[in-house]
């Protein structure tokens, strides 16, 4: 959600972190700011609204700070204001702290360092964790100190505090007693130290690091890390010194460059054949009808024996989960169904042996589907991982998983993972069936539909200039409806999502034949009514449900399948898509409605990739 950038090296710090910021600005934030470490003193300058304005307010990098700590914040706890902008200095000004996470019982904590006095300036669960550190330094450290072992004051501070927090950080945080070492700890959100020659630089990203080394180590949750100019060290909260393992960061620059898209969501969308050739590669064995996965391999026994798949997601890894869902019953013949990570972590879940559950998450570490996965594991769930961010902590904490090989995605709205999620979801519904009941020729139809794919889709680009004048035309209409059935259901509410996302319009998703039992009463001629009707079981249904829309006067865009004369009549704008198998349909219908969004949001004049409110990975409940 937010961003943490922290340097200790020999290069002037301040540079370094505000480039660090401007990396990690894709994942979403309200404010910004920096702590500098100045000859034995802590520095900070912090600003709302965009890294330019903090950057319009500094002064030039001094040569002597060559330590700092940064931040991009998504609010949680008060207003995105100058105030609450990380780091966030304790009452004696000596501790310094930039947060990512939230804490439960800040306002527990908060009352009793106010009853012993302690004054807070800022709104935020934050500065109770700088307060804490600073009050447990100041007033404890001298009596704990007797006890130290392998630590100092301030590490032995930061773990005193630590131990009282309940809820989620990654931290990094310094001590002008300590003017030449940094701290970073984690608990549920992200942490990575990149180690170079002679400089570390702490973040939440690999984003933030990889110009400077490609070496880190990523800590698990409970753990911290100190860093000094000599090295660093690594333990448990509880002060057990850990060894952790130097892995090599996958993350390449220019996969995070424009490439001459105006937006980051534009460069995604047309990376979709591509990115999907990288997802299926060496996946799909035709000759034998059978998928190959590797990360599968070692589940090979529950997968075969399941008789129960539950899929968790949030926002557009849930609309991939229903698509899922709705492949893995047909294909499979396996009860599958899909739940919100957000509900299923609090409803207490009745879980069976046998059951497999898949968690689905573009940047690995959602808040709420790694507590959901957490629950699922304790009630003996075998837990899979459909996750992009190589190394992110859904992908650690799974018993095992599938990468969508799709390289970063930085637009804050979804869309070449959501269609890696599908191919993948696919693909593991083939596998299941196949070792049900389906036959290899049957496998080797869908297989060799599903490479098919990524060119039908470099077709759909040539309708851009037709979708984006669509958008335009229909852009100042503040509602709209997106309706589609069966495998194009979750489409429609995809569509919708989008839409909302970076246009900021109004619009609801719905099983097409539901419109009759509510919204149809919303129709009229300034709700453009958006139906995704290609060839299907159900196409002769869904064409009645246009015909109703018409008859109260709505406006339709239709998707439908390339060649289908019949309904143009029934369309006022009319997409096509290339004709598949119904289970692979929503690979090529969402992308006319991510399309669509897009020019909707260009035409409104808004910034795409940074729609307001929205963070790219929700790393927060
Ligand atoms: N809860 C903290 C705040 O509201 C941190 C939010 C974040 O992760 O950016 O300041």
């Amino acid at each position: 959600m937010c961003g943490i950038v922290a340097y200790l090296g020999k290069k002037v710090a301040q540079p370094i972190l505000i480039e660090g910021l401007k990396r990690l600005e894709y994942r979403g934030y309200d404010s910004a700011g920096i702590g500098l470490m100045a000859s034995g003193a802590i520095r900070v300058k912090k600003s709302s609204g965009r890294i330019s304005a903090l950057e319009a307010m500094l002064d030039a990098p001094c040569s002597n700070e060559t330590i700092g700590i940064g931040h991009t914040r998504w609010a949680t706890h008060g207003e995105p204001n100058t105030i609450n902008a990380h780091p966030h200095l304790d009452y004696t000004g000596r501790i310094a702290v930039v947060h990512n996470g939230i804490i439960e019982n800040y306002a527990t904590i908060k009352k009793w360092l106010q009853e012993q006095g302690v004054k807070f300036v800022s709104e935020t669960d934050t500065e109770i964790i700088s307060n804490l550190i600073g009050y447990i330094y100041e007033n404890r450290a001298e009596n704990g100190s007797s006890r130290l072992k392998n630590q100092n004051k301030f590490e032995w501070a930061v773990q005193q505090a630590l131990h009282e927090l309940v809820g989620t950080y990654g931290l990094a945080i310094m001590c002008s007693d300590y003017p030449e070492m940094l701290i970073g700890a984690k608990k549920g959100s992200p942490l990575i130290l990149g180690v170079g020659e002679n400089e570390f630089v702490l973040a939440s990203d690999a984003a933030a690091i990889v110009e400077h080394t490609t070496q880190a180590i990523y800590l698990a949750d409970n753990e911290m890390v100190t860093v000094t100019p000599e090295g660093f060290r690594t333990k448990t909260i509880d002060n057990i010194v850990i060894s952790k393992e130097l892995k090599q960061i996958e993350f390449s620059l220019e996969a995070i460059d424009l490439n001459g898209y105006e937006h980051y969501m534009l460069k995604e969308i047309f990376e979709q054949p591509e990115s999907l050739r990288q997802c299926l590669k060496g996946r799909l064995d035709l000759r034998n009808g059978r998928i190959v996965m590797g990360g599968l391999s070692n589940l090979t026994r529950e997968l075969t024996r399941t008789h129960r798949i539950i899929l968790l997601g949030c926002g557009t890894a849930w609309h991939a989960g229903l698509v899922g869902e709705f492949a893995i019953e047909q294909l499979a013949k396996i009860p599958t169904e899909t739940e919100y990570a957000s509900e299923f972590r609090y409803r207490n879940p009745i879980i069976e042996d046998h059951t497999v559950v898949v968690a689905i998450s573009q940047s690995g570490e959602t808040a709420d589907t790694l507590a959901s996965i957490e629950l699922a594991k304790d009630r003996g769930a075998t837990v899979l991982g459909i996750v992009n961010v190589v190394g992110s902590t859904i992908a650690r904490v799974t018993d095992a998983g599938v990468y969508l090989r799709v390289g970063p995605e930085i637009g804050v709205a979804s869309t070449k993972a959501f269609t890696a999620q599908v191919a993948v979801l696919m693909m593991l519904g083939i596998e299941l069936a196949r070792r049900r009941h389906l036959s290899g020729d049957d496998a080797k139809y869908y297989i060799e539909e599903l490479a098919a794919i990524p060119d039908k889709i470099s077709q759909i680009f040539e309708q851009n200039d037709h979708i984006r004048r669509i958008a335009a035309e229909n852009s100042d209409n503040e509602n709209w409806l997106f309706l589609g059935r069966g495998f194009n259901y979750p489409v429609a509410l995809e569509g919708a999502l989008k839409l909302k996302e970076i246009s900021y319009i109004h619009a609801e998703g719905l099983p097409a034949a539901e419109m009759k039992h509510g919204p149809i009463a919303l129709i009229t001629n300034r709700m453009p009514a958006v139906f995704i009707a290609t060839q299907c079981s159900q196409y002769d249904k869904i064409i009645g449900n246009i015909e109703e829309v018409r008859a109260r006067g709505g406006k339709t865009i239709v998707v439908a399948t390339e060649g289908d004369e019949n309904i143009r009549r029934y369309a006022d704008h009319l997409i096509t898509v290339p004709d598949a198998p119904e289970p692979l349909q929503p690979l090529l219908t969402v992308v006319p409605l991510q399309l669509l969004a897009y020019h909707a949001a260009v035409h409104r004049g808004h910034d795409v990739d940074k729609p307001r409110n929205l963070a790219k990975s929700v790393t927060v409940e």
